[in-house]
C-alpha cells in the first residue's frame, strides 16, 4: 500500500545520508536501499529498491543520479544497481526526484512516462548550494595560500550566485575584493556594495592577484589572461566542466591551478543534504506533483 508519509530514499552519498536522517526526524518513514556498507541512523529502514519503492509515493534519487560507470550513483551499496528498463519500471506511478536527470532520461524510454522532477534545476537550490561552495573554496584558499586571507588581493571572476556569496565571505575576512562581471548593470552593484570591479573581458589587462576565485562556466583564464593576471596568484577554478581555466597553459606557466568541483558534498554534506531536501520539500508543497 502507498502511504504518502513514506519516502524512499534510493543511493546517493553522504548527502542523501544526512537527507535521510533529516527527513526522519522531520517525522517522515524513511525506506532506503544502496547503503549497505554503511550504519544508518536507527529508525532508517534499509530494505531492497524494490520494496523501498513499493512503499512510498516519493522517490528521492542521488545527485548526480548516474555514476561514471552508468549505474546508480550509490558508493555505500553492496553491488551495482543498474540503472536500465527494469529500474526505471519500479517508478510507474511514483513521484521521483533526482538531480543531474538529462543522463537517466536517456537510460530508457520509460522515463517518459514517470513523474520525475530534477531539484538540481531550482533556483533556490543553486543559490543555497552557493554557500557551501563558497566555504569549500575558501577553504581550499586558505589550505594553499601561504598568507592569509586577510589583506590578500582576491578576484572572483563571475557576479552569479557563488559570485555573489564568495565576494561577501571574502570581504568579511578582511580581503582586498575584486569582482569581474560582463554586464554594466552587475558593474555597478559590485561597486555599490564596495568591491572593485572589473569588466570579465579586462581581466588579462591589469592587476595582479594573490587568489583567483574562477565561477564562470567558459574559458576565461586562457594562457594569456593567465600570464597577465595570475603571476604568482593560485587559481581556484569552481566552474563546472570544462571549467574556465586552460590547466595546460597554467602548468606551463608555473601557475597554481585547481579545479575544485562538487565542493557542497566535500564540504558540508550535511547542509548539502539539507538543501536537497528542503528543495523537494518546496518542490512538494508547491503542488506541482
Ligand atoms: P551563475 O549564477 O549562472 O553565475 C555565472 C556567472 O558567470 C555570471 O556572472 C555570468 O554572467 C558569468 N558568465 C557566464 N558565462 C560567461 C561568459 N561566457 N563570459 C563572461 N561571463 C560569463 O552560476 P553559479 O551558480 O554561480 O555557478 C557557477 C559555476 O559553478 C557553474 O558552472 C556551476 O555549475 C558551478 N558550480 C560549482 C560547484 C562546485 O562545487 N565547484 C557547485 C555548484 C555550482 P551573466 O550573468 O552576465 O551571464
Amino acid at each position: 500500500m502507498i502511504d504518502i508519509d513514506n519516502v524512499a530514499v534510493i543511493g546517493g552519498d553522504k548527502r542523501q545520508i544526512a537527507m535521510a536522517e533529516s527527513i526522519l526526524s522531520d517525522g517522515y518513514n524513511v525506506y532506503t536501499s544502496g547503503f549497505e556498507t554503511i550504519e544508518l541512523k536507527k529508525g532508517i529502514i534499509k530494505t531492497t529498491t524494490s520494496e523501498a519503492i513499493s512503499k512510498c509515493k516519493y522517490v528521492i534519487l542521488p545527485l548526480p543520479v548516474l555514476g561514471k560507470d552508468l549505474c546508480l550513483n550509490a558508493p555505500y551499496a553492496d553491488e551495482k544497481v543498474k540503472i536500465d528498463d527494469n529500474f526505471a519500471r519500479y517508478m510507474y506511478g511514483k513521484k521521483v526526484f533526482c538531480g543531474m536527470s538529462g543522463k537517466l532520461m536517456s537510460t530508457s524510454n520509460i522515463w517518459n512516462d514517470i513523474n520525475l522532477y530534477d531539484y538540481s534545476k531550482r533556483e533556490e537550490f543553486a543559490i543555497n548550494n552557493a554557500v557551501p561552495t563558497a566555504e569549500g573554496a575558501i577553504e581550499i584558499a586558505m589550505h594553499e595560500y601561504s598568507g592569509t586571507i586577510n589583506g590578500s588581493r582576491c578576484l572572483v571572476a563571475g557576479f552569479g550566485r557563488i559570485g555573489k556569496v564568495l565576494c561577501r565571505m571574502l570581504e568579511g575576512m578582511g580581503a582586498k575584493v575584486t569582482v569581474s562581471a560582463r554586464k554594466t548593470k552587475d558593474l555597478a552593484w559590485i561597486n555599490v556594495l564596495g568591491y572593485n570591479s572589473i569588466l570579465t573581458s579586462k581581466i588579462g589587462c591589469k592587476n595582479r592577484y594573490d587568489i583567483i576565485f574562477n565561477t564562470i562556466p567558459s574559458m576565461i583564464f586562457d594562457s594569456h589572461t593567465l600570464a597577465k593576471s595570475a603571476g604568482d596568484a593560485i587559481v581556484i577554478d569552481l566552474a563546472s566542466s570544462p571549467g574556465g581555466v586552460d590547466f595546460k597553459a597554467a602548468k606551463r606557466l608555473k601557475i597554481k591551478a585547481i579545479s575544485a568541483l562538487s565542493l557542497p558534498g566535500k564540504v558540508a554534506p550535511k547542509a548539502a543534504g539539507e538543501i536537497i531536501k528542503n528543495t523537494v520539500y518546496n518542490m512538494i508543497e508547491e503542488g506541482q506533483l
